[in-house]
């Protein structure tokens, strides 16, 4: 029964090694992306030792999570999607970690949240890599201020996360975050997705984001 979804996570978890591996590099820890997928599809990989999630609502992962954490006290829980800054209470008490901080309002709203809860979840400034007009993310100028911004409101703030721009090679947008990552002396790089997460790995990923490669197609 659960045999394909074994063979699935075996099969993106060796080409993560590989690929690591090829670049003389850690290899970057897996995020399976659960969104749209129901908690019966979810716990199976729970069973078999995936430990990390991703999830692109709030309200969704709010619906799902705490049933199956019950069992799971060892999940992981990752905010992907664009977050709301009415949102960042019930986001800072949901997730370990949120890769998607990428304006000052929200910065000061998560600050806020994490004061009151007393949590403070590693953060990743979302960085819109392409320069896409439509594409969430903080600008490539505007990174600098608001990293030093996100100092100063004490947001543990870890690294970067970017979406390259579709259909289009993703390696120098790859190298392009990690450039900027380590000018600003940090070391977390949460880039790839199913169609290009070997690339991300040799390039320096620190998390992959992974759904269809794992799940098969969203509905
Ligand atoms: C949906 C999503 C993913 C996973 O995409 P797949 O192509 O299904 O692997 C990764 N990152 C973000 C931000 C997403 O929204």
């Amino acid at each position: 029964m659960d045999a394909d979804i074994t063979q699935r996570r075996g099969d993106v978890l060796a080409r993560i090694a590989r690929a690591a591996a090829l670049a003389d590099r850690p290899p970057p820890t897996l995020i399976a992306v659960s969104k749209t997928h129901p908690a019966t599809a979810i716990a199976p990989l729970l069973a078999i030792g995936q430990r990390d999630f991703g999830e692109n609502r709030v309200q969704e992962a709010a619906d799902k999570w705490p049933a199956l954490r019950e069992d799971h006290l060892e999940a992981v829980l990752h905010l992907i999607g664009q977050l709301q800054s009415n949102k960042a209470d019930e986001a800072v008490a949901l997730f370990d970690v949120i890769h998607s901080v990428d304006r000052l309002s929200l910065v000061a709203a998560l600050a806020r949240a994490m004061d009151k809860a007393g949590r403070r979840p590693d953060c990743f400034v979302q960085v819109n890599i392409g320069e896409e007009a439509q594409k969430g993310g903080c600008a490539i100028a505007d990174l600098p201020h608001l990293l030093a911004q996100a100092r100063v409101a004490d947001l543990p703030v870890v690294g970067l996360m970017c979406i390259p721009p579709a259909d289009t090679e993703a390696a120098p947008y790859f190298a392009l975050l990690a450039t900027l990552a380590r000018d600003e002396g940090l070391t977390g790089l949460s880039m790839g997705m199913s169609d290009d997460f070997e690339t991300a790995a040799m390039l320096g990923a620190t998390y992959v984001r992974v759904g269809s490669a794992l799940f098969g197609a969203r509905g």
